[in-house]
């Protein structure tokens, strides 16, 4: 169950964290994987490396998902090289913490630009494609305060609850492609994005959460290549919690 062989994905943000783990998830199962970064080129091709070590499929493409150009002309070139793309997992993003008194307006505004402005960007260049093929898997990475919110985490929050709104709204806008549109919405993961908070911020969370433990990249990731697949052709427009139970 689960294959992929004979699919194309793009991964954005697959450099490093979660979006890694989604590239050697996609890949395990036998996908082709385009991992995308904006600044990590050494660890994107570390994770390309490791993959095609492993027997898989990969190669790496740099661009800031920001850019709505850019963006249009990456998907294009993965069209042109590999003749379409079947998968985009939208999971680039950024976090930017702060109380909303005291978030400067740059902050705000590359928040919205990496996190919903460039999942977007993505997903139109992406569902482009899809609709001539008439199938394509497209997953958000949105996150447990996208639902619940967070203190010092407004403008994160906003973007990643804006995801679940863009999913629902593309999921119904190509359902008739046979295109499905999701959204996967991690907990506290542990990922560079996670590793400057202190300890005593990670005990406060993990108390919240009923597993009792923060998750692993590789969780989120499962999730992932489930969506991806055939076998989830009839699920669509929905949000996959990957959150220990912290938001039910
Ligand atoms: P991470 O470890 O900080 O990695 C972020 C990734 O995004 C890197 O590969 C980075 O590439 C890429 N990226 C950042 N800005 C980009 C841009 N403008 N264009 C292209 N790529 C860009 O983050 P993570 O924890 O794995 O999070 C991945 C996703 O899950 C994010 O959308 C995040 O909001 C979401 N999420 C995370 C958690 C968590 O607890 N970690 C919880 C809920 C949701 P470079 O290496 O090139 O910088």
């Amino acid at each position: 169950m689960f294959k992929l062989d004979g699919k194309i994905a793009l991964v954005t943000g697959g450099s490093r964290g979660i979006g890694r783990s989604i590239c050697e998830a996609l890949a395990e199962q036998g996908a082709t994987v385009v991992v995308n970064y904006v600044k990590g080129e050494a660890q994107a091709r570390e994770v390309a490396d490791g993959i095609i070590a492993r027997g898989g499929k990969a190669e790496i493409m740099g661009f800031d998902v920001a850019d709505m150009k850019a963006a249009e002309t990456a998907v294009e070139e993965v069209v042109k090289k590999h003749g379409k793309l079947d998968i985009l997992v939208a999971n680039a993003g950024i976090s930017i913490d702060g109380l909303l008194l005291r978030l400067k307006e740059e902050d705000i505004d590359r928040l919205v630009q990496v996190n919903l402005k460039g999942s977007l960007a993505c997903a139109r260049a992406a569902t482009k494609a899809m609709m001539r093929a008439k199938t394509g898997r497209v997953i958000f990475l949105s996150s447990v305060v996208g639902e619940m919110g967070n203190v010092g985490q407004t403008a994160y929050s906003a973007t990643k609850a804006a995801l679940l709104g863009a999913a629902k709204s593309i999921a119904r806008e190509f359902a008739s492609r046979n295109i499905t549109v999701n959204a996967v919405a991690p907990g506290f993961i542990d990922t560079d994005m996670t590793s400057t908070m202190t300890d005593q911020m990670k005990d406060f969370i993990v108390k919240s959460v009923p597993l009792a433990r923060t998750g692993t990249s590789r969780e989120v990731a499962a999730a992932c290549a489930f969506l991806a697949s055939d076998e989830a052709a009839y699920v669509t427009g929905q949000v996959i919690r990957v959150n220990g139970g912290m938001y039910v």
